[in-house]
């Protein structure tokens, strides 16, 4: 029987595997380290003696690819599309409700902005220009909303972030009303809700680094890993869902690889758990969002690339003198701070247009990775949905 390989075990690797086997073919994946996930997933950490995420995963209601790999019973998703913001700098909050209905109607605003101004901003932005140059940056609602929104969804800053990009996150979610909107939050870290659940129904070979892929015939005909070789039979295929860089190291035809943004994460241990999963939006300071789960408290910091230059210890106070209160002040605690230095790539405009689609110059090799041509930033949702394209093309090209 035909087999396909699937090089990389993060999730859209995962999820052209989940689709394919589950049409009956014979799917193998090789992953470099000794874990699935990549870029997504949770693990123990002997300081804190916790499990801990390496960085917090923001997904709503909408994102049907990503949620169609989850085991349901590991997620929370809240009844209304609310976030919860403080200003660090006034201790001013507000909440963003987008209610839970299907049309998009703010029921809470943030300061400055109410449902139609924020529907003439998403108006302009269908030009293929940064963010800030579509919209009026000096505006209470550009802090109140739009800043925050497009740092966590591009995890680019404003001045090179494409609004397209943004604009094709709020038509799948905002624009289509509260109901499609609402945080989705996994309750026992993001590897039992999203990882694990697709993960443990496959044929995995951890410890497996693709170092070339060997071609002829106008086909992939030899995988070549640090220690083994493998031969292509005529009816095999091949998706690589690598990150860019690595895809690209692969096969060089691919377009060049951008720069990537930081993300930063600092994990405290806290003295009290929380029964709910939370989050909080954070303006007037360098940490932007605090998630809680149990006695973990997170603050995430997106673009990180000026902070991410500190040790982690000198982060780690700075986030703490400004997020200590709202967990109750005092000395401290024990921490982890994660810096992903290649977190995602930078969404511009221009990247935007270098992004392949999933096919490439040869017949039974595809493509997937949250840096595909999906219409969508570097997310989840992205990675998911690139995978299930990769898995759709390759069965129609193949004539499988
Ligand atoms: C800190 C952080 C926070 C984030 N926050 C959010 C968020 O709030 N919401 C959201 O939607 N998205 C978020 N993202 C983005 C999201 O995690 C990614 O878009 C997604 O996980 C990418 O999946 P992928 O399969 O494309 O790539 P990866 O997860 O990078 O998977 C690639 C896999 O390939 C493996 N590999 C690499 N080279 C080789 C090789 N040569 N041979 C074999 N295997 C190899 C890697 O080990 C990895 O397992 C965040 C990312 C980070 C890092």
């Amino acid at each position: 029987m035909s087999a396909v390989y699937i090089i990389g075990a993060g999730i859209s690797g995962l999820a052209a595997a989940k689709r394919l086997s589950e049409q009956g073919e014979k799917v193998i994946v090789f992953e470099s380290t000794d874990h699935p996930g990549g870029r997504c997933r949770t693990f123990f950490d002997e300081n804190l003696g916790l499990e801990i995420d390496n960085g917090n995963h923001l997904i709503l209601s909408s994102n049907k690819s990503i949620l169609e790999m989850a085991d349901a019973s590991q997620l929370y998703i809240t009844k209304n599309a609310a976030f919860d913001f403080i200003d660090l700098k006034n201790n001013s909050t507000w909440t963003v409700d987008g209610g839970r209905g299907k049309i998009p109607w703010l029921h809470k605003k943030p300061p400055g902005a109410n449902t139609w101004n924020l529907l003439n901003d998403y108006r302009k932005l269908n030009r293929n220009i940064p963010i800030a140059d579509a919209l009026d940056t000096s505006s209470a609602r550009w802090d109140s909303f739009w800043l925050p929104l497009v740092l966590a969804v591009m995890n680019t800053p404003p001045n090179e972030a494409s609004a397209k990009l943004v604009r094709n996150v709020l038509s799948e979610t905002l624009l289509r009303g509260g109901h499609y909107s609402r945080p989705v939050f996994a309750l026992n870290g993001l590897s039992k809700a999203f990882v694990e659940p697709v993960a443990g129904r496959l044929d995995i070979r951890y410890g497996a680094t693709l170092k070339r892929v060997e071609a002829s015939n106008n086909k992939a005909s030899k995988l070549i890993f640090r220690d083994q070789e493998i031969d292509l039979k005529t009816d095999d295929a091949l998706i690589v869902a690598l990150p860019w860089a690595q895809a690209h190291n692969i096969l060089p035809s691919l377009p060049k690889p951008p720069e990537f943004n930081p993300i930063i994460n600092v994990h405290f241990k806290t003295n009290s758990s929380v029964q709910t999963p939370q989050m909080t939006g954070l303006i007037g300071s360098h940490a932007h969002w605090l998630f809680r789960r149990k006695n973990v408290a997170s603050v995430t910091i997106s673009a990180a690339n000026q902070l991410a230059q500190n040790d982690s210890d000198t982060i780690a106070r700075l986030v703490w003198s400004e997020v200590g209160n709202l967990l109750g002040g005092g000395n401290m605690p024990e921490y982890r701070v994660i810096k992903e230095k290649s977190a995602t790539f930078s969404a511009s405009p221009k990247i935007d247009a270098t992004r392949p689609s999933s096919a490439s110059k040869l017949e039974n090799l595809f493509i997937a990775g949250d840096w595909i041509a999906t219409g969508l930033p570097a997310t989840l949702e992205g990675a998911a949905r690139s995978g299930f394209l990769a898995a759709d093309v390759l069965r129609v090209c193949l004539r499988r």
